[in-house]
Parts: structure tokens; C-alpha cells; sequence
């Protein structure tokens, strides 16, 4: 396993991470997010998964067959990969690597076994878990978005909870109540980690050394 490496006082940009149980209303925010904070890259998974209705490959995720997946694992092109719902998901290593390097802010919308993982090589990551208000309300969504099959549903609301332990690992939690409550709450915290000093010390070196010298 490579040692963990601190961003932290770089130029590098900051990794976040976004995970929620199935229907929580994670992919919505986060586009909605984008959208106000276009700076941020989104991070393309690869998944077995069959495409849904309207998904794109290399918009919504990498679609690959098992052995293609598996052959990727075993190349270590994954920053992290995990097994979720019956099927496999991971994010590419090189591409958030290049996006990081080149100041770019980037966010992956990962679960929560994902998120350990990138926890343990990247500690300066900064990870939100979304929860909805209510099991009815994760339910209603889940059935709402139509997008899956009662079967699939049903292992989604059952898994639900094992997730949902994990949320106290994450830095931070926002209740997906009401949706524009939950998107500031959402945009807050990515503004706040602009402004930690570390990062701003260095963006702002000479203004600093500038007001620090006298006339
Ligand atoms: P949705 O989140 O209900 O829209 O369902 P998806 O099928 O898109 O995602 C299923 C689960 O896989 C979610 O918990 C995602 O966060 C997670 N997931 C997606 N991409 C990745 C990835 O690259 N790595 C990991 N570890 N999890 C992922
Ligand atoms: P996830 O990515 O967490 O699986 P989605 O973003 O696909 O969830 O959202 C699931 C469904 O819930 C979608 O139909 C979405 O429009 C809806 N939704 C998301 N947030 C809210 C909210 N705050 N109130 C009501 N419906 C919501
Ligand atoms: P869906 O199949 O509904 O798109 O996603 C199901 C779950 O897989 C979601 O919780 C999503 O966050 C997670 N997921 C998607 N991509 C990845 C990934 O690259 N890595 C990991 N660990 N989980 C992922």
C-alpha cells in the first residue's frame, strides 16, 4: 500500500468526497452544486453496474463488463474500489491524481467503504454523508426517481442501514430535508475549506508579505 501524502500547505487541490445511502438525494445535490461551483471536477467511476435509462458512458460512469473490471484491479489503475448493492465501483487513481496536481478541486461520489480507503492514502480528504429525514422519505425518493427495479430497490432500502452506520466516520452530515437547505449547507463547507489558512497563506503570499512591510 503507498504511504499516505498530506496536501496540506500544497498547491495541490482538495479532494472531497460525498457518499449517502441509495435515494438520499446525492447525485441531485452534487450536480446542483456543480453548478454553482464549477471549479470542482466530478470524478467518473467505473462500474459494473447495466447503465440505467438516459445514463451516458464517460458522463455517468465507465460501464465495463466483470473481467474488465477485474483485469483494472489487478493493473492498481484504482485509487479505491468496492463491491456495493451486487456490484463493483472504483475510482481511477490517475485522473484525480492529474486534477489534484493541477489545483484542481475534485469530488467523488463514492461509498462509504470507498471513502475508508481514501481516507487511509489521502487524510486530507474532506468527506460529507447525506442522510434523508426519514426511512419513508429515503423510500419515496428511491421509488420516485424511477430508475429501478423492485428488486433492486429492495436491496438498496435493505443496505441502507449498514451504510448509514458509517456516517459518523465523515467529517461532516447534512439531512437532505429541504433540497436548497441541503445545498447551502453542501456549498458552506466547500467554501469554508478555501478559506482554511494553510491554503490561503500560500495563495495570498505576497498581499500578506505586501501588508506586512513597512512603508
Ligand atoms: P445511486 O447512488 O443510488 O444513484 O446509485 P449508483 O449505482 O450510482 O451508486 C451506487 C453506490 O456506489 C453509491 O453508494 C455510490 O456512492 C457508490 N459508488 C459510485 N461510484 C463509486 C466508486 O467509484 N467507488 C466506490 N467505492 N463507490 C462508488
Ligand atoms: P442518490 O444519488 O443519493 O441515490 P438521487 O440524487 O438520485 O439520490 O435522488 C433520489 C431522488 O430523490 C431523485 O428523484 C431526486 O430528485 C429526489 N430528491 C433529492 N433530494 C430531494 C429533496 N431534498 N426532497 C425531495 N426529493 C429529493
Ligand atoms: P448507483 O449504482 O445507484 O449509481 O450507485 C450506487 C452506489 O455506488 C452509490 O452509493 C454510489 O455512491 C456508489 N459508487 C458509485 N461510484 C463509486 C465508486 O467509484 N466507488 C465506490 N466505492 N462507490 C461508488
Amino acid at each position: 500500500m503507498s504511504a499516505p501524502t498530506s496536501t496540506l500547505g500544497s498547491n495541490e487541490g482538495t479532494l472531497f468526497i460525498v457518499a449517502a445511502p441509495s435515494g438520499a438525494g446525492k447525485s441531485t445535490l452534487v450536480n446542483a452544486l456543480l453548478e454553482r461551483e464549477p471549479e470542482i471536477s466530478l470524478s467518473t467511476s467505473h462500474t459494473t453496474r447495466p447503465p440505467r435509462s438516459g445514463e451516458q458512458y464517460g458522463r455517468h460512469y465507465y460501464f465495463v463488463e466483470r473481467s474488465e473490471f477485474e483485469r483494472e484491479v489487478l493493473e492498481g489503475i484504482f485509487l479505491e474500489h468496492a463491491q456495493v448493492h451486487g456490484n463493483f465501483y472504483g475510482t481511477s487513481r490517475r485522473t484525480v491524481q492529474d486534477l489534484l496536481q493541477h489545483g484542481r478541486d475534485v469530488l467523488l461520489e463514492i461509498d462509504w467503504q470507498g471513502a475508508a480507503q481514501v481516507r487511509q492514502k489521502k487524510p486530507d480528504c474532506v468527506s460529507v454523508f447525506i442522510l434523508p429525514p426519514s426511512r419513508a422519505e429515503l423510500e419515496r425518493r428511491l421509488r420516485g426517481r424511477g430508475s429501478d427495479s423492485e428488486e433492486v430497490i429492495e436491496r438498496r432500502l435493505r443496505n441502507s442501514r449498514g451504510e448509514i452506520a458509517h456516517a459518523h466516520e465523515f467529517d461532516y452530515i447534512i439531512v437532505n430535508d429541504r433540497f436548497e437547505d441541503a445545498l447551502d449547507s453542501l456549498q458552506a463547507i466547500v467554501r469554508a475549506v478555501r478559506q482554511r489558512s494553510v491554503l490561503q497563506c500560500q495563495r495570498h503570499e505576497s498581499l500578506i508579505h505586501e501588508l506586512l512591510t513597512e512603508s
